[in-house]
Order: C-alpha cells, then sequence, then structure tokens
C-alpha cells in the first residue's frame, strides 16, 4: 500500500497520506497548518519495507521445495524466478550465465547411453 509524504514549507511538517486506491487523485495538504502548499516527498520507510519484504518473500523456502540440485532444469528454473523477482540487469545476467553453463553441461548426457 503506497504511503505518500508531503512536506509543507510554510511550517516545515510533514503529512502522510495513505493511498487505499491509486486511481483515486489525493489531495495533498498540511496536516499540521492546513496548507495545501505541500510537496511530494519520496516516502523513504515504504521502499525500504517493501524492498525487505522482496527480500523476505525470495528466500520463502516454499519457493525452494520443487528444487532439486541435481537437476540443471530445476536449478535453472529457480535462477530465472530468483532473476525475475531482483529484476533488471542483474535478472538478465544471471539468466544468461545459467544458459552459457547449461550450455556446456548438455553434450555428457548423452553420451552414457
Ligand atoms: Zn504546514
Amino acid at each position: 500500500m503506497p504511503i505518500y509524504e508531503y512536506y509543507c514549507e510554510a511550517c516545515k511538517g510533514l503529512s502522510s497520506f495513505l493511498l487505499l486506491r491509486t486511481t483515486e487523485p489525493v489531495e495533498p495538504y498540511c496536516k499540521g497548518c492546513g496548507s495545501k502548499e505541500v510537496k511530494r516527498m519520496l516516502s523513504r520507510v515504504t521502499v525500504l519495507k517493501s524492498e525487505e519484504k522482496r527480500m523476505e518473500s525470495m528466500l520463502d523456502p516454499s519457493k525452494f521445495s520443487d528444487l532439486d540440485e541435481n537437476d540443471p532444469r530445476s536449478v535453472e528454473r529457480l535462477m530465472k524466478r530468483m532473476g525475475r523477482e531482483l529484476g533488471g540487469e542483474l535478472g538478465e545476467g544471471l539468466e544468461k550465465s545459467m544458459e552459457e553453463a547449461l550450455d556446456k553441461q548438455q553434450p555428457t548426457a548423452s553420451e552414457d547411453v
């Protein structure tokens, strides 16, 4: 749930607004002096909390339940999922290095037959 913080220049106060529905526009005002001359701030608390939560959910043991360490495809699936959750460049780089590692492994599978 997003929390917006507004800074009032008149009284140097911060007002937090909890956004229940993102479709509804907020009409920010200073809760200290009632002024509408407020500036939107990035709420650091909210950002930090959601970051923590993301890490927590990523390390959730239930997500590892279908992991078979001896099966490279299973490991790959997990790595891709983690990469997606981390997002951005790290995820892409991780996927690429996983694919490269798997390409090198593949020929050995057919040799034993
Ligand atoms: Zn104020």
